[in-house]
């Protein structure tokens, strides 16, 4: 079991007060907090080591290349990937789907098929928009049920032949719901196409393991799991990695150099163009450490508490609405109550030291599924507490009297 309150003092933030309230914090969806032992390791490296890497001779710059490898290889622990030069650094999730979107311009032809689901981030949408305009392939969407869970049925009529490619993410941002990932990409398998799966709502909750999910692609960023912004990572399967051109060119990248013919470099460095987050990278090591030592198997139980508890207090309030109440859903609740706009809710909440998210949560076509302008989201983490589902309750109850 979790020792939360002993949890609670790793996390320096969550002793401040918000307009002369405690902090309740319930806005992990949209970003994790940060352990003192991350934040140590981030002092660390601008304090003791800071230099380039992968070009030096000095000794600064071959220890920062030395801790910068090593996260990379935790990283690759992490996610059971096979090599460590399959795991890509990148600034995070919206990166490492824009690489690989790129990179696919050079292998789709016009009438290829690229499927999305119904519950993406944009940020898992607008590339492969992108990418139809620029090779004439056509984007086919997942549809999804009204408890928020995508449709398998439709799903397996939409693959044939020329589906070249399946995109979705492991849990839904604005809903919680956690995708059967494994059945979609074993359905993938089944008429060739490459699956990318976007883990950033899914890596703060559970472990994934790349060979097992036997997955293309699973890009994530460090921010959503307790490490610092600007970070995250693609695994891509060597063969995959190997096939995809560079993104971007510039430093490191390059193998020789010359105005007649430039040759790259092998993996990881041709998709890691220019002096990378250094510091990012090695504190998205140190998050990973930080909750591995906790443990995912713990945090899921916990976490699954507080979902269940939250979710049976909350619908005790007469007019509040969940949306998304798939049977496999993680620590986000959506809801609405009834009539008011779920901006003014959350404003109210702000006022009382309470942060949730809201709006439609970067997801626009499941707002416009469910017919609402938006919701508002408390999404827990495990250091999250029971007393501060009871603050919320408490919060929305107060925020509908003064609202109705
Ligand atoms: C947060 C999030 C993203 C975007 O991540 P960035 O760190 O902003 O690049 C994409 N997909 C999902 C499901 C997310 O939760």
């Amino acid at each position: 079991m979790l020792d939360v309150k002993k949890i609670r003092e790793d996390f320096p933030i969550l002793k401040r007060e918000v307009n002369g309230k405690p902090l309740v914090y319930l806005d992990n969806g949209a970003t994790s907090q940060t352990p003192q032992q991350v934040i140590d390791v981030i002092v660390d490296y601008y304090s003791n080591y800071n230099a380039n890497i992968h070009r030096g001779v000095h000794s600064l710059s071959q220890e920062a290349t030395d801790k910068y490898e090593e996260a990379r290889l935790k990283i690759q622990k992490h996610f059971n990937a096979k090599e460590a030069y399959e795991i890509i650094l990148t600034s995070g999730t919206t990166e490492s789907i824009n690489l690989v979107a790129h990179g696919f311009a050079s292998l789709l032809e016009k009438g290829d098929e690229i499927i999305v689901s119904a519950l993406e981030h944009h940020s898992n949408i607008v590339p492969w928009q992108m990418l139809c305009e620029k090779t004439g392939a056509i984007l086919k969407v997942i549809p999804m049920t009204l408890e928020g869970a995508l449709d398998m049925d439709a799903y397996n009529s939409l693959l044939n032949p020329k589906t070249k490619l399946v995109f979705t993410n492991h849990i839904s941002n604005a809903l919680g719901t956690i995708n059967p990932i494994d059945y979609i990409i074993k359905q993938a398998r089944q008429v060739g196409a490459a699956v990318l799966i976007d883990g950033a709502q899914a890596c703060p909750h559970l472990k994934p393991d790349v060979q097992a999910l036997d997955v293309d692609f699973y890009v994530t960023s460090a921010h959503k799991m307790c490490g610092p912004t600007g970070v995250g990572m693609l695994y891509g399967k060597q063969e995959w990695l190997e096939k995809l051109p560079p993104y971007q060119g510039g430093g490191e990248m390059i193998a020789t150099v010359s105005f007649e013919k430039t040759t790259y470099a092998g993996l990881p460095h041709k998709f890691e163009a220019g002096t990378p987050n250094i510091c990012g990278g090695i504190a998205f090591g140190a998050a990973i450490d930080y909750m591995n030592a906790i443990g995912f198997d713990n945090i899921a139980t916990y976490e699954h508490e507080l979902l269940d508890y939250a979710t049976s207090e909350l619908l005790k309030i007469e007019g509040l609405k969940i949306f998304g109440t798939s049977k496999d859903k993680t620590s986000v609740i959506s809801f609405n109550l009834e009539d008011i706009h779920p901006y003014d809710v959350g404003t109210l909440l702000d006022k009382m030291g309470i942060a949730v998210r809201t709006g439609h949560h970067c997801a626009q076509p499941i707002m416009t599924f469910y017919n609402i302008p938006g919701t508002v989201r408390a999404s827990f983490a495990f250091y999250n507490t029971k007393n501060e589902v009871d603050a919320l309750v408490a919060g929305v109850k107060k925020a509908k009297m003064m609202l109705s």
